[in-house]
């Protein structure tokens, strides 16, 4: 009861304080609230992909939180008394917070698999860049680009209010200073060569890897001129006007995951080429019993899907399914009408699972 009215005292809301503590809502509701906390109106304001929505700032402010939280539960402090703590230490240092504590509890359920989340879907990743933590899709390598801290707030809209207290916590690791000594033309060349080899090992053919890390623009734009403008793509191009009926169930509902996550993470400012590879490995990582995915595949789709790397039109929506509201990319040429694959990998799961 005690974390219940300490809960109650940082704004939560009745449903947050039940996952959180096993007390019946009714019980909170007449036990917990007084007339000097009511309880907030509506529905808790979190959503599965709050931290992929919210700008580069809020979510650098996400990433301190979740850090001082783990540093808590890593000295053996309980998750609950450890999220009331770390927000607490949150909300000393930036006024007003940009995010609720029943966001906060969202994030640790992700973080954790506990409480309204039954799977551990973020983690906190040190940045290659800065060193700093930040969150991060579970599974997900972190971007080479860096991370909330050390990337430029490009589409940062809100004011430059709160800017100094990124730096408030988060130690110095080295790297930083390393990073001005390095000349920028080297440390470009050795990003470029280290996401090299992340596609390498995803299993990327080399055309896709030249694509992705831009070395073909530069270096043969007339030869690929004189050859077919197009996506690129490896094998047998993707059958397009018969999507629905030549691609099997499960991979049509696999590279429409991907595609969903692939648009999450551009909306939270990630490059395209950093949003296909954490895409395909979140998803490759959701199924693993499942024919797996092939990341030139999945490149391919997304280039045709996103009209990106060689792809002058889109040739695919996403598309919202009446039914299961699951989002499932249909072709733009498709003979046939789009089906959603969700719908039939739910109705027999034994044919496709
Ligand atoms: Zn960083
Ligand atoms: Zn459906």
């Amino acid at each position: 009861m005690e974390t219940a009215r300490e809960c109650v005292r940082l704004g939560a809301r009745q449903r947050t304080i039940a996952l959180l503590t096993g007390l019946p809502t009714s019980f909170i509701f007449h036990n917990i609230y007084d007339a000097e906390h009511l309880p907030p109106r509506g529905r808790p304001p979190y959503t599965e992909d709050f931290i992929y929505r919210c700008s580069l700032r809020v979510q650098a402010e996400v990433g301190m939180f979740a850090t001082k939280y783990r540093l808590l539960t890593a000295e053996g402090i309980a998750p609950a008394q450890a999220l009331i703590t770390a927000f607490r230490h949150y909300s000393s240092v930036v006024h007003p917070p940009s995010f609720s504590f029943d966001e906060a509890f969202f994030v640790v359920s992700n973080l954790d698999g506990i409480w309204a989340a039954s799977i551990r879907t973020l983690e906190l990743a040190a940045c290659r860049r800065c060193g700093r933590h930040h969150l991060l899709p579970h599974g997900a390598a972190p971007a080479v680009a860096g991370c909330p801290y050390c990337r430029p707030h490009r589409t940062d809209r809100a004011p430059a209010r709160g800017r100094p207290h990124a730096d408030h916590r988060a130690p110095a690791s080295g790297t930083d200073t390393e990073a001005v000594t390095v000349p920028a033309a080297l440390e470009a060349q050795i990003r470029s060569l280290r996401t090299e080899r992340m596609f390498e090992q995803l299993g990327a053919h080399p055309r896709v890897v030249a694509t992705l890390t831009g070395a073909s623009a530069s270096s043969d734009r007339r030869a690929s001129s004189r050859h077919r403008e197009g996506p690129t793509h490896v094998g047998r191009a993707v059958n397009l006007i018969r999507w629905g009926v030549a691609v099997k169930t499960v991979q049509r509902a696999q590279f429409s995951l991907v595609a969903t996550a692939y648009t999450r993470l551009l909306a939270a400012d990630f490059e395209p080429a950093d949003a296909v590879r954490a895409a395909f490995v979140h998803v490759s990582a959701m199924l693993p019993t499942v024919e797996p995915l092939s990341f030139d595949r999945c490149f391919e789709v997304i280039s045709m899907f996103d009209a990106r790397w060689g792809a002058a039109e889109p040739s695919f929506d996403l598309l919202s399914c009446p039914k299961c509201h699951a989002s499932f990319l249909a072709s733009r040429t498709d003979r046939e009408r789009a089906h959603c694959p969700f719908c039939a990998l739910l109705r027999t799961p034994d044919k496709y699972l």
